[in-house]
């Protein structure tokens, strides 16, 4: 048996990169950046009205107010995607629309309530002075020219995708979506909405992991519930194997006599690079390799193989997919943590913010059997082995569960 900091290392050394492509920006939520975006043009590009109004010469309008308006002449109007072609001499204006350039001559903005309104009338009354700059957005003041506006290994939300298409790209270079083979095992397994006989349970594992796969962007090739016989096994693993980036099975990788998906791995050429690691649940946890393909072998326990998954599997889905940054914070416990004396503990919990702090307890149902504790959860609480019970006030690893919110 070894340490998980053990196991996260040699898992670590066996991570390889999908390689990139370019896709559609429109197609491109919840990949990840894999080259930094730089911007080609300054935003502002130029210097422009954040107002619908007149474009003046501050030194034009001093002074004035609705009860001593100043006249100006009206000579055009620059509109957003048209600009005026003229400059502006002293004592005229221009109508100017939000977004629209600001004609060479003008230095401040009039907003169109502060005047006569926009109109072809010769000249405008302005009821208000201005000072230089009022309401004119200027060139660069955002982003420079080579400026880098998104940096590799950013996930891509509606901010992303919003700012390359304000910058002119329509596609994005990501890494390639891994392929994933998912299998559940189990004679006992029945599939949700069939009836259970005596001694069968529903399969819920493949279901999560369905979920789970999707959730990380990555693309499912091949699932199945296997029973366990190492024929059966046999055959889905050696196409999987040829298929596959990551395998993840749950269950049938304990002690049992009916546990055979580490022998038909091993069988199937598979290198075992641990089994059993230092931990609660789901210490029969097998890690092994084939060529690129990474297998990993889950406990069945349901409590077990979601938390394997979300502290094994996804990180390993997000960093093939160019992810670099680790997904732990440090919350402060509210209520007491039963660590382990020689394993690493992880429970389902619940994180939230008071006082600045981040605050969290973990779930009182602590069986790897206990599927409903991952219900009111929104993070994995976890600790290192050690002697006795962390309590409130004690510092413990949270891992907030990717959809969880801090509510
Ligand atoms: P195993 O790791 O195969 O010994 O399974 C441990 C426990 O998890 C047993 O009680 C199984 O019935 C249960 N189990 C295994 N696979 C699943 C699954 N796909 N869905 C729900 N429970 C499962
Ligand atoms: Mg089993």
């Amino acid at each position: 048996m070894i340490s998980v900091e053990e196991a996260k290392q040699i898992i670590d050394g066996k991570i390889w990169m999908k390689d990139l492509e370019s896709i559609d920006l429109e197609h491109s939520s919840g990949r990840i950046i894999a080259q930094d975006v730089t911007a080609s043009f300054p935003s502002p590009r130029f210097d422009n009205s954040a107002m619908d109004g007149y474009a003046v010469r501050a030194n034009d309008i001093i002074g004035a107010s609705k009860d001593a308006p100043i006249l100006l002449k009206n000579i055009g109007v620059s509109a957003a995607g048209q600009p005026f072609e003229r400059s502006l001499g002293t004592g005229e204006c221009i109508q100017c629309m939000t977004g629209a350039r600001i004609p060479i001559g003008a230095d401040t903005i009039i907003m169109v309530e502060d005047s006569s309104g926009f109109n072809d009338d010769e000249y405008v009354s302005i009821y208000s002075s201005s000072s230089k700059g009022k309401h004119i957005r200027r060139i660069g003041e955002e982003i420079k020219t080579n400026d880098i506006l998104i940096e590799k290994g950013a996930n891509i939300t509606a901010s992303e995708i919003g700012v390359c298409a304000s910058f002119g790209y329509d596609k994005v270079i990501v890494s390639e979506r891994p392929t994933i083979g998912i299998f559940g095992t189990g004679n006992e397994l029945v599939d949700p909405g069939s009836d259970l006989k005596e001694g069968q349970v529903y399969n819920s594992n493949l279901p999560v992991f369905i979920d789970l796969v999707q959730k990380a962007g990555a693309n499912i090739s091949m699932k199945d519930v296997i029973k366990d016989d190492k024929g059966s096994l046999h055959t889905f693993l050696n196409d999987a194997l040829s298929n596959c980036d990551i395998i993840i099975s749950s269950g049938g990788v304990s002690m049992g006599r009916y546990d055979h998906v580490r022998d038909v791995m091993i069988d199937l050429g598979v290198e075992q690079h641990f089994w059993r690691v230092a931990q609660k649940p789901g210490k029969p946890l097998f890690f092994g390799t084939k060529e690129n393909t990474l297998v990993f072998g889950l406990p069945g326990n349901p409590v077990s193989s979601y938390i394997g998954f979300i502290e094994w599997v996804w990180p390993v889905i997000r960093k093939m997919m160019g992810e670099n940054k680790s997904p732990y914070l440090n919350g402060v416990l509210e209520e007491p943590f039963q660590r382990e004396k020689a394993k690493y503990r992880y429970l389902f919990g619940k994180a939230w913010i008071e006082d600045n702090k981040l605050l969290c307890k973990p779930s009182g149902k602590m069986g790897s059997h206990m599927l409903t504790s991952s219900l009111d959860s929104n993070c994995i609480l976890s600790s290192g082995p050690g002697p006795g019970t962390l309590r409130p006030g004690d510092s413990i690893q949270v891992n907030m569960l990717p959809w969880g919110k801090l509510r």
